[in-house]
Parts: structure tokens; sequence; C-alpha cells
């Protein structure tokens, strides 16, 4: 399969440092591997969405030489694309309309004895798995109980007839974290696919966009590699090929917490953008630019650092 990567931006805000690392490592593992690179605006969840981010977001990757080998594309004008992933869920028995509200769920989880435990009340309970017992549909779910974590579907009987026999642990390995394994049932439980407001969640939109774009690697922040077994469940579920993973190191601030737009992360600034690369390159791993270098030779002398610098970063 033919190297294809991409960086995935939300447009929330315009680049940060901590962002700008995961879109430098994805251009270079692309550029390394002799790929295509693309980009693609998630802005799905329309209310966290800033006017005018995303060409903010265009003009700070320009500015910085990293160039797209195919034109943007925005999730927004996909959706006919997630509609039909959903769709197939339900014919094969994968996914389920919910009724559920908050407080329904943190209800079931109190009466399960679960409410106070973190990793429990974040999982939701499967009450409408068996049918909405004369509730509202309001959000679609996948139905990770039958989902086969390590096989492509069977195509040819009901998925529930498969339930005994699902060996449940998704493994799967990331190319800087090593393997990584997880039970998406027992952890997260039927996760969102459709919400309640009418919006497309992320886990489904990013695994049908991979798949339709032809993405053979995935380079992100280690922020999301949480999401991976999830992502590959979907995949298994769709019968998608599951792309190679690389999550890549955090930038923390001053107060050892991750940078993000959540935590008010400064805009970066691009306008001196050899110093903006200069820093993402070191939390890579990367050599310091030679001196004097201008953009295009910083970046061609990093392309050929690219392999194993992830391996050995700087102290
Ligand atoms: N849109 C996501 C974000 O900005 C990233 C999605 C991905 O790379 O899978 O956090």
């Amino acid at each position: 399969m033919r190297y294809t990567g991409r960086f995935a931006p939300s447009p929330t805000g315009p680049l940060h440092a901590g962002s700008l690392v995961a879109a430098l490592a994805s251009w270079l593992d692309a550029r390394a591997a002799g790929g295509r690179w693309l980009v693609r605006i998630e802005d799905v969840d329309t209310p966290r969405c800033v006017p005018g981010a995303d060409q903010a977001i265009l003009r700070q990757l320009a500015q910085c030489g990293l160039l797209p080998d195919a034109p943007p594309v925005w999730q927004s004008t996909r959706v006919a694309l997630y509609r039909r992933a959903l769709d197939h869920l339900v014919a094969d028995g994968l996914a389920y309309p919910c009724g559920c509200s908050r407080s329904d769920i943190a209800a079931a989880l109190a009466a399960q004895g679960l409410g106070r435990a973190r990793h429990a009340a974040a999982r939701y309970p499967g009450t409408c798995r068996h049918g909405l017992n004369g509730k509202a549909p309001r959000a679609w779910r996948l139905r990770t109980d039958i989902c086969k974590p390590n096989t492509a579907p069977a195509l040819d009987k009901p998925a529930a007839a498969a339930i005994n026999t699902v060996a449940k642990i998704l493994h799967w390995n990331d190319r800087r974290l090593g393997p990584q394994a997880q039970d998406v049932d027992a952890a997260v439980g039927d996760f969102v696919l459709l919400r309640a407001d009418g919006l497309w969640a992320y886990q489904l939109a990013v695994v049908v966009d991979d798949a339709d774009q032809g993405v053979s690697d995935v380079v992100r922040g280690e922020d999301l590699t949480d999401n991976t077994a999830r992502q590959i469940l979907l995949q298994r579920a769709l019968g998608l090929p599951t792309p190679r993973y690389l999550h890549t190191p955090l930038v923390r601030g001053a107060n050892g917490e991750k940078l993000s737009k959540q935590n008010g992360a400064a805009a970066l600034d691009t306008a001196q953008p050899l110093r903006a690369l200069a820093a993402a390159a070191r939390v890579l791993g990367l050599p310091a630019a030679a001196p004097g270098a201008a953009v295009p030779e910083a970046l061609a002398a990093w392309v050929r650092a690219w392999p194993g610098a992830l391996y050995n970063p700087a102290p």
C-alpha cells in the first residue's frame, strides 16, 4: 500500500506549539517514506469550531513549508460518507439508537454501585443495547460487546451469533510506544457514533475518512493514543483496513500540563517559522538546524534525520 499520511486538525483555534509537533512529524514521516501527505480539517464538532481557524491553520502550515499534496478536505462536506457507514453498521446489527440522557446514564451507573469510580463513570452501561424501552432515540452507539476486535467481521452470519467467540482484547502496536491493548467494551463501552445533538462523532468520522483517503499511516499527538483501540474496532466492524499508528510526544507548558487550545496555549508565531519548527523538531529528538539554514534546508535535513529520531529523543 502506498504511504499516505495526514494531519487532521480541529479548527478550534490556530496551531500552537503542540499541534505543530504533530504536523511536522506526520509531514516528515510521509516525506521520509516518499509518500503523500494530506491535510483534513476536522470541523464536525461545530460548536467547538472557531470561524477562520481553518484558514489560519492552513496559513501557518504554509509559512512553515508544510504543504499538502492534495487540496485540503473539510469533514463538514463529507457527512454522506458517515451516514453510509452508520447505515452499514445498523444493517449488520452493530449499531443501535440510544435514548439515554446524561442523568439516565448516571442513574444507571449509580444503580450498579459504579457512580463514583471515575473509569466506570465514563463507560456507558449499555442500557439501550436491547431496545429503547419507550424512550425517544437520541444518539447512535456501537455494540462494542459483539464487535470482533482482532479479525474482520464474519460477513455470512449475524454479528450477534459470534458473541461467544470474540476474544475481547484488542491488540495494536504503536511505532513509538510499542504494543498496546484495550478491552474497549470493558474500558469504554458502547461509544457514540452519532451524537444526540445530531453531530457526527469524531471516532466515526476519523475512521471513515482515514479509509476513504487511503491513509496508511496515522501520526498524531500522544493525547489521542487512547482513542486508537476504539478506531481499530470500528475499522474491523466496517471491514476497513487498519493504518499504522505513531503517537508523538506532547509539549508541556511550564505547569507540566500538555499544551492544548483548551488550556489556553498561545497561538504559534509562524512569522518566524524556523524558530517554531526548531522547537517542534527538538521535541521529536531531531538535531538543531544548521546555522543560517532556511526553512526548506532545515526541513530537508530533518527528513534525512527522521528515521530513528523518535527512538533517540533529545534530553
Ligand atoms: N482532529 C483531532 C484533533 O485535532 C485529531 C484527529 C486525529 O489526528 O486523529 O485533536
